[in-house]
């Protein structure tokens, strides 16, 4: 938008005037142009307007999406039932009756609805034991006798913008600020310029910008609105990763490092033992890795994938390319349990890979603190003497001058904080290796490109098309005898279980005897017949290790955990998670421990305990985006255990726990430069992020100074938008 007309002042504008032109200022609105992308946080999808009868045909025929009803209030009543109040607000429309109910804030409510005013009520509604129509903390809008014409004649998508005090108290409100957008969208939309490329407009189908700027406030139809939505949003998103596409391609330029291929049978026939297929996302993924690993620069890269959804096999090829250019390769595990693990498992592989392949013997070695003297130094040993191939451990690796001579590739499983110095470390000693950062936990994209850099991001969104999905069940602590029953029934059919009680913080000595007490109480009760084991916070990793292996080995039906189960421990039998006082655990921490079973071909359940009055409690769990701070704050535990009943997808999770702590909790990064973003959402927006990185690198990498003829508009933008940015970019 640089044309004139967007300049003119608000003031100008129909039904403002210089009082209220003020007060737009106050808000940060001066001119035409600030006006125009003054877009509403929500619509309100009026659309599918009913009557109530017709309405409740619906319902009762099955149709579970949101309506609209119009309605003029018939009665309010508040309800007491004794122990609890609620409201109910009855409407009448032509159809017929329907009923509203609130749990809460009903002092507010009573006062708001008044019998014969008109509302527009939007929600989802069910039938009542009654036989009514019922809608349960619906969204409503009142309505004045003018709008409620024009609504009925249209039935449209409405905008709701957000209502700044300063507007208010010029007397603009969701009417008022609704008309005088109306009015300038029809007045000055033509005056806007575009600001993407037209061949990019064309090639991914986006709006242009005068179609996203109406469809935006006044939508034509749910698509458009997303697409305008979307344009917005790509065109943000593609702008930040133009700059990022410029900064790196400076700085790839200037390193060097490997480039390794695949060169003998040795990856090929790896492939070839794997008792089951990759998935199409693993093999994405390892597309993505192969290049880099061959490109003579070095990789920087993030995979991110869902626990369970198979990250460490495509490392694993990762690590054995470079063996395969007789390079070694380090695995780098966030605990010595799982650093064992993966010793474990990937020596085992190796040693199936030695029988149809002699050519070329893996070997594997293991360097951890708890190991004993003579162990570590055949270790350090091994791998000083390049004997190693792949070298697995924990951080500590790289604090305690092991030399790794060979060193080509680093993986580093479920551990962020590996990064610019360690790297600046490991560059000062004349090696720039590959890198390659493993994670569940769903990190936004935007967030991995500030915090890390340079990473670039390959994700794996799909889970091995063996799994079932894990069941999750809501219980009170009343149902605790059922839930032992029920495990052991499971158990004499050779399911395992996990039950986890949360971390007792009091002290040592409190936290060893309420791990014991649990574990004695229940070992000569309930679970007399079965094999229990413990582990606690207060063992050593050897000690949790022994254990783990034990329950590994299926030598015990259940185990119970008073500690952290490592992300990553890999328990295939292990298919009922228990998870007492659920309400206390973080979100990702209980997508976490859902994650530890599920690993076979069998059901799998979670079970999360929590108090009766908390299971008890019918929660309507809403979409998170239209969950206001208040309500935030206010169902916190319900919203958590609500959304693990209701989702299972861990980046849909993040989100949630985003919202519920604020990303500043979550990552402690506000200082780390995150953009700020006024149309993507950094956790929810991921997939455009990825589109929107794409092409701006492909952009750059044909044209790097952005002076080819069909790119000049967009150094235009950036120099508007991002002047300082741009010039770093270019020179740095
Ligand atoms: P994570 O991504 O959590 O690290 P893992 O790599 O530990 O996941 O894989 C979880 C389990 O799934 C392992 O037992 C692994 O052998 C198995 N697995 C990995 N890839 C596949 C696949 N493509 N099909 C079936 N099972 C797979
Ligand atoms: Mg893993």
């Amino acid at each position: 938008m640089f044309s004139k007309e967007l300049d003119t002042s608000v003031m100008y504008i129909k039904s403002v005037g210089p009082k209220r032109a003020e007060a737009f200022a106050q808000i940060g609105i001066k001119t035409v142009g600030d006006l125009l992308f003054r877009f509403p946080y929500k619509h309100l999808d009026r659309s599918t307007l009913l009557t109530s009868s017709r309405a409740y045909g619906y319902v009762a025929n099955g149709f579970d999406g949101e309506l609209t009803i119009i309605g003029t209030v018939s009665d309010v009543d508040v309800i007491n039932t004794g122990y609890k109040k609620f409201l109910k607000v009855s409407f009448r429309d032509q159809g017929g009756f329907f009923e509203c109910l609130w749990f809460q804030g009903v002092k507010y409510f009573e006062g708001y609805f008044e019998e014969g005013d008109v509302f527009a009520i939007s929600g989802k509604p069910s039938i009542s034991k009654f036989n009514r129509l019922t809608f349960t903390h619906p969204d409503y809008d009142k309505f004045t006798e003018e709008d409620e014409q024009t609504f009925l004649n249209t039935g449209k998508i409405i905008p709701v913008y957000s209502q700044a005090k300063e507007l208010k108290e010029r007397n603009i409100g969701e009417l008022g600020i609704r008309k005088i957008l109306s009015y300038t969208v029809d007045k000055y939309l033509y005056a806007l310029e575009e600001t993407l490329p037209n061949y990019l407009i064309k090639e991914y189908s986006l709006l242009n910008i005068k179609d996203a700027v109406k469809n935006y406030h006044f939508p034509e139809s749910k698509e458009l609105l997303e697409k305008a939505k979307y344009r917005f949003k790509f065109e943000e998103l593609f702008y930040f990763e133009l700059i990022v596409a410029l900064r790196k391609r400076n700085y790839k330029e200037k390193l060097t490092g490997a480039s390794l291929k695949v060169k003998s049978k040795l990856v090929p026939e790896f492939l070839k033992t794997l008792p089951f297929e990759l998935t199409k996302a693993q093999l994405n993924v390892l597309h993505d890795i192969r290049l880099d690993m061959a490109s003579g620069m070095p990789m920087n890269r993030l995979l991110q994938g869902d626990v369970g959804s198979g990250k460490t096999i495509v490392s694993l090829i990762a690590m054995l390319i470079a063996v395969d250019n007789g390079y070694q390769a380090v695995l780098m595990a966030p605990t010595e349990i799982l650093a064992d693990q993966h010793a474990k498992n990937i020596s085992a592989m190796m040693k199936k890979l030695k029988e149809v392949f002699p050519e070329r013997e893996v070997k594997v070695s293991l360097l951890l603190g708890g190991q004993k003297k003579s162990v570590r130094k055949k270790a350090l040993q091994e791998i000083e003497t390049k004997e190693a191939d792949i070298i697995i451990g924990t951080h500590a690796l790289f604090e305690e001058g092991v030399e790794l001579n060979n060193l080509r590739l680093i993986i580093i499983d479920e551990q962020h904080r590996f990064g610019v110095e360690q790297r600046a470390r490991l560059r000062q000693k004349g090696i720039t290796p590959d890198i390659l950062v493993m994670s569940a936990t769903p990190i936004p994209r935007t967030l991995s490109m500030t915090v890390y850099g340079d990473l670039d991001l390959s994700i794996i969104d799909e889970l091995p098309k063996n799994r079932l999905a894990i069941k999750t069940l809501l219980r009170g602590e009343s149902q605790l005898q059922k839930i032992y029953e029920f495990i052991v029934e499971k158990a004499k059919s050779g399911v395992q279980s996990f039950i986890v009680y949360p971390l007792v913080e009091e002290s040592d000595k409190l936290e060893l005897k309420a791990a014991q007490d649990y574990y004695t109480q229940l070992s000569e009760t309930y679970f007399k017949d079965l094999r229990v084991g413990l582990v606690h916070g207060k063992m050593k990793w050897t000690q949790k290790d022994e254990t783990m292996q034990l329950f590994k080995k299926k030598e015990y039906d259940v185990l119970i955990a008073t500690t952290v189960i490592e992300v990553g421990i890999d328990i295939p039998d292990a298919n009922i998670m228990m998870i007492n006082n659920a309400e206390r655990f973080g979100l990702s921490q209980l997508h976490q421990l859902r994650g530890r079973v599920g690993r076979g071909t069998e059901q799998a359940f979670c079970i999360l305990v929590t108090k009766d009055e908390i299971a008890a409690k019918q929660f309507r769990l809403k979409d998170p985006e239209f969950l206001s701070q208040l309500q935030l704050e206010r169902f916190r535990s319900y919203i958590r255990l609500h959304s693990m009943i209701k989702y299972t997808d861990g980046f849909k999770l993040a989100e949630i726990d985003l919202k519920l702590r604020g990303p500043g909790n979550i990552y402690g990064t506000q200082q780390s430069g995150m953009p700020e973003l006024k149309y993507a959402d950094i956790s929810k927006d991921q997939s455009i992020i990825i589109a929107a990185k794409q092409i701006a690198f492909n952009i750059v990498e044909n044209d790097n100074t952005l002076n080819k003829t069909e790119n000049i508009l967009l150094k235009k933008t950036l120099s508007k938008k991002f002047s300082q940015a741009l010039s770093y970019a270019l020179i740095a």
